[in-house]
């Protein structure tokens, strides 16, 4: 029987897990895709806000302010990458200049510094944005951080710290008995003392499974187009348009990587699975961003994706106990600013069971997770180095983002390695790329047989459906890439 079962391995969860491991506990995290960080944790803005926007009463606020100061340091633990750039929420009337002051007194109440800009001076920091506007909000503290990167890291060092997950394992029903609960799962049943509901879309129904009809998500869709890298950068700061009732509105923003996001918009859909991109939506978003920069060289773009947001029916997370099932918690409806909150949400998770159960510390709790090689980032003679250790750092696999065999191998060797095509592009880029995988792909899933010791054939794009090979069209023999 595990003590804690965690269902849902977004970056709720998987950071849930890892600050659980600071405690003598035995942990499982169920999660139904083969993968984690494959839901809406995958499909975001990636921005850690800095806190000045949320109603200072919600725990939205609460969470967020706290959850972006601890990004500095739990992501040095945790070898991921993330820059405080600043945000600048720009206004094009004397409507908006009159939000930009209230937003300033949230931000005051919330805890957040932020510096009002005259139009001169926002022009300096970024001039690309349109002659129209009348002025601007700088928040400082604002970041970007890659959310698969943070995802894989928090559960990679709660499995070095002992954590067991089980993927392709979706939680089909549950059964309370005197004290414990029973997972039914696709795979086989897990015994729990407390659970923990990090379902995201589907963080209601499982509410339902233990009888609880109060958590209704309903998801809210957000379309995106992805812009190349470029020689300069496009712009340096996330740049926000006045929010509306509908949200923060189509930004633009650096991601750590070097591309640009624009988007995304905001409209409720049917089916939480449905990440479908269409032309009306990505016409708005076209619309929209004009507004903030007129010129946007959309002949950049390199693909478009969406995301569909956990919106809960009081629009604030909703993080609690059960109030009929005894050690059965509640983390449901993190919309944004659930990426910017999910440090401190993990934190206050586990401050409301230690209040009930007196943790006992883990003595031999490790918050270091094993840096990772990445090729693009040394110098000329440190290659050099390395490649004389091992010569797999030698050979580029995807050339758009220049990933080399090395640094696939390792990211598949390590606690919550990658399994799939996706899993690759999601922890180390191959594939994101202005090709999109049409060069690496193949050579990615020979990596993956190879490592994994498993038919090429069974080698899936992302969830268990997406086979890529169907069958042989040529018999075995040599290639160009034989040495892989
Ligand atoms: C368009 C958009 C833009 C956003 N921008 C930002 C931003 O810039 N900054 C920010 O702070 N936040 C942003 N957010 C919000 C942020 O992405 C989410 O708050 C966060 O990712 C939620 O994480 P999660 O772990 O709760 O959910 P998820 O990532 O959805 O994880 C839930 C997991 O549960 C699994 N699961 C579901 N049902 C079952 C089952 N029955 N059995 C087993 N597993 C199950 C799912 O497969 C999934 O992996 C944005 C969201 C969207 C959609």
């Amino acid at each position: 029987m595990f003590d804690v079962i965690i269902i849902g391995a977004g970056v709720v969860g998987c950071a849930i897990a890892r600050e659980l491991t600071k405690y003598n506990l035995k942990i499982a995290v169920l999660e139904k895709e083969m993968d984690v960080c494959e839901a809406t944790s995958m499909a975001n803005s990636a921005i850690v806000h800095s806190g000045y926007d949320p109603n200072p009463q919600t725990l939205k606020a609460k969470l967020n302010v706290i959850g972006n100061k601890m990004f500095d340091s739990i992501c040095k633990e945790l070898d991921v990458e993330f820059k405080r750039h600043g945000s600048i929420t720009v206004a094009f009337n004397d409507e908006e200049l009159q939000t930009l002051k209230k937003l300033q007194e949230n931000g005051l109440e919330n805890g957040v510094e932020t510096r009002l800009l005259s139009p001169k001076e926002v022009l300096e920091l970024e001039p690309r944005i349109s002659l129209q506007l009348k002025g601007g909000l700088l928040a400082p503290t604002c970041g970007i951080v890659n959310p698969f990167e943070l995802t894989v890291a928090l559960m990679e060092n709660a499995m070095d710290n002992g954590t067991k997950l089980f993927l392709d394992t979706e939680v089909l029903n549950i059964k309370k008995e005197d004290n414990k609960y029973i997972i039914i799962t696709n795979k086989k049943n897990y015994e729990g003392k407390i659970i923990i509901n990090c379902a995201g879309l589907f963080s209601g129904k499982i509410a339902e499974m233990i009888g609880n009809k109060q958590i209704i998500i309903k998801p809210r869709k957000g379309q995106y187009y992805v812009l190349d890298h470029f020689k300069e950068p496009f712009v340096s700061h996330t740049l926000f348009p006045c929010p509306t009732n509908k949200g923060k509105g189509v930004l633009i923003t650096p991601t750590t990587h070097g591309n640009y996001l624009i988007g995304p918009s905001s409209e409720f859909t049917q089916e939480s699975y449905d990440v479908s991109t269409d032309a009306e939506d990505l016409a708005y978003v076209k619309e929209r961003a004009k507004i903030l920069i007129p010129d946007i060289p959309y002949n950049h773009m390199i693909r478009t994706f969406a995301g569909n947001r956990a919106v809960s029916q009081t629009n604030d997370f909703i993080i609690e106990e059960d109030s009929k099932a005894k050690n059965f918690y509640h983390v449901a409806g993190i919309q944004s600013p659930g990426l910017a909150s999910a440090l401190a949400i993990a934190e206050y998770v586990v401050e409301m069971i230690d209040k009930n159960e007196k943790l006992i510390k883990n003595k031999n709790f490790n918050p270091i997770r094993k840096p990772f090689i990445r090729l693009n980032k040394l110098s000329n003679k440190e290659k050099e180095e390395l490649i004389k250790k091992d010569s797999r750092f030698g050979r580029i696999v995807c050339r758009c983002e220049i990933v080399s065999e090395g640094e696939i191998v390792d990211a598949i060797s390590r606690n919550c390695g990658a399994r799939t095509i996706k899993g690759v592009k999601k922890r180390l880029r191959a594939g994101f790329g202005k090709c999109q995988g049409g060069f690496c792909e193949p050579l990615v899933i020979k990596i993956l047989a190879r490592e994994l010791n498993i038919d090429p054939m069974s080698i899936k794009y992302g969830n268990n459906e997406s086979y890529i090979l169907l069958h042989k069209t040529k018999n075995d023999g040599g290639d160009d890439n034989e040495n892989l």
